[in-house]
Parts: structure tokens; C-alpha cells; sequence
């Protein structure tokens, strides 16, 4: 079964689907966030779905927003596949590269992205995310960190590259943390359906071309590995967002143009969903 939210910007219903079969988590939740990920509630709202303890809801026409509350940290990782290092004029790094984007930036997967006014240098980066399920500081190695992590989604880490780069004196949040700049979704994945990440291709397309095609099995430090090194620099809390960085064939390589308005951005994790966002002018 996968997570959802549906509605308008707001006022989401949380949801669980079978692919068939839709059902309202309302007796359950309120939302699908930090407090009900702690409490287990992806295995409860699974059990009580199957168990017929739940009202179908019919979700035709209804927005599918990000699959979680608004988080209280969105954690990125850059540089995390040696490819794309690479086309950034970056070696591979020796450890996890950290940043932030504002939690206001994560919207559904078929909103629109808005450039932000005079940009020329908007570009999509298609990234596998990582929710934390249960609190974890300091943990002692790799193989306790997916205990902590409730499901995946696919995640797109919109960047604005003068921003990021020429703009930033250093730290790359000015150009990360524009509305709209986080698309997520469609849906939340469990972990115990995903397992530790690898092994899924990843993929994006701009105007129905070819941009981003590899797989998670290529991230140098997988989902383990970030969830553990994190842990050892802040306190990951439940709820919180940590997308795990990009593979090659953005338009920093200089082999694709940048976003444009009426552009149409798909892309997509190998049994996690698709999203298509159209780009306009931030009004
Ligand atoms: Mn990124």
C-alpha cells in the first residue's frame, strides 16, 4: 500500500491506497506527519485498511498533494552521485555534502513550478527522499538507521544556479528556496515495501526528452549511510524531509537548456509514482 494526501493546498485528506481501493484515514489522523509517522501509523492505517475498519474515499478530480504534512526540516544531500559531481566540476565528495531548503517549499507533484522573476537558470533535479519515522541522534552505525526511516518519495530539488552558485557566497539555500521548489510525491512508500532505497531507476524528462536516467544503486552514500552521518550532526525528528541527492543530466551540465515558462517537467522512481509539473512565472 502507498500514502497520500488529497485535496486542495491546506486541507489534504490523508489517505491509503492498495492501487485499487482508496481509504480515508480521517478515524485515524488528521494528517500524515510527524506524530502519526512516530506512533507507527503507517503499519496501524495498513492493518485497519485491510481489516475493512476504514470509509473508501472516491479520488477523482481531487489534487493529490505531497504525500506529507508541511516537515520541519527538508535536509539535502548534494554531489551524491559521482556523475553528477562530476558535471558540476566537483570530484566525488569524502563525505555527505549537507544543506537546507525552507519546508514552504514542498508542494504536490503535479503543482506548478514558478520561476522566480528574471530567472534564466532554473533547473530540475529528480532525487529519491527519505521520511523520517522515528527520532534518531547519534546513532552508531549504518544498519540502526532505516529503523528510523517511515517510507520514500520521489522528490524534485528545483535550483536556481545563479543563486545557488554565483549568489550564495558559499552556501547554496539562496537558490534552493524558492516557492514551489520542492515537489513531492504522488505518494509516501513504507519502507518495509522499499527496503534500504537501491536498486530503483531514476529518471526525468523535460518536454518529453530525455534528461535524467540512472539508478538509486548509484548514490555514493545510500539512504543508511545519510541517515546515519546526519544523526551524527543534528537530530532527526519525525516528519522531517532528507532528499538524497541527483544523478547527471541537469542543465548545469551545459547539455540542456534551462527551465522555461509553459515547460513540462516529468519524472519519476521506479515503483514510487510520476510527477509533471509545468513551469510558469511566479505572478
Ligand atoms: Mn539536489
Amino acid at each position: 500500500m502507498h500514502f497520500l494526501r488529497l485535496g486542495e493546498p491546506g486541507v489534504e485528506i490523508p489517505a491509503v491506497s492498495d492501487g485499487t481501493t482508496t481509504w480515508d484515514l480521517r478515524p485515524l489522523t488528521a494528517d500524515i506527519d510527524g506524530p502519526f509517522l512516530a506512533a507507527d501509523g503507517l503499519a496501524r492505517a495498513e492493518a485497519a485498511a485491510a481489516a475493512g475498519e476504514l470509509p473508501e474515499l472516491d479520488p477523482t478530480g481531487l489534487r493529490i498533494g505531497a504525500p506529507i504534512a508541511r516537515p520541519q526540516a527538508v535536509i539535502c544531500i548534494g554531489m551524491n552521485y559521482a556523475a553528477h559531481a562530476r558535471e558540476s566540476g566537483s570530484e566525488p565528495p569524502s563525505d555527505i555534502v549537507v544543506f537546507y531548503k525552507h519546508p514552504n517549499t514542498v508542494v504536490g507533484p503535479y503543482d506548478d513550478i514558478l520561476l522566480p522573476p528574471g530567472s534564466t537558470t532554473t533547473d530540475w533535479e529528480v532525487e529519491l527522499a527519505a521520511v523520517i519515522g522515528t527520532r534518531a541522534r547519534y546513532l552508531d552505525s549504518p544498519e540502526e538507521a532505516l529503523a528510523h526511516v517511515a517510507g520514500f518519495a520521489v522528490a524534485n530539488d528545483v535550483s536556481e544556479r545563479e543563486y545557488q552558485l554565483q549568489r550564495s557566497l558559499g552556501q547554496w539555500s539562496k537558490g534552493k528556496s524558492f516557492e514551489t521548489f520542492n515537489p513531492l510525491g504522488p505518494w509516501l512508500v513504507p519502507t518495509a515495501q522499499v527496503g534500504d532505497g537501491s536498486g530503483l531507476s531514476i529518471r526525468s524528462r523535460v518536454n518529453g526528452e530525455r534528461r535524467q536516467e540512472s539508478s538509486t544503486s548509484d548514490l555514493i552514500f545510500g539512504v543508511a549511510e545519510i541517515v546515519h552521518r546526519l544523526s551524527r550532526f543534528m537530530v532527526l525528528e519525525p516528519g522531517d524531509l532528507i532528499n538524497t541527492g541527483t544523478p547527471e543530466g541537469v542543465g548545469l551540465s551545459g547539455r540542456f537548456p534551462y527551465l522555461a515558462a509553459g515547460d513540462i517537467v516529468e519524472l519519476g522512481i521506479e515503483g514510487m509514482g510520476e510527477h509533471r509539473s509545468v513551469v510558469r512565472p511566479a505572478s
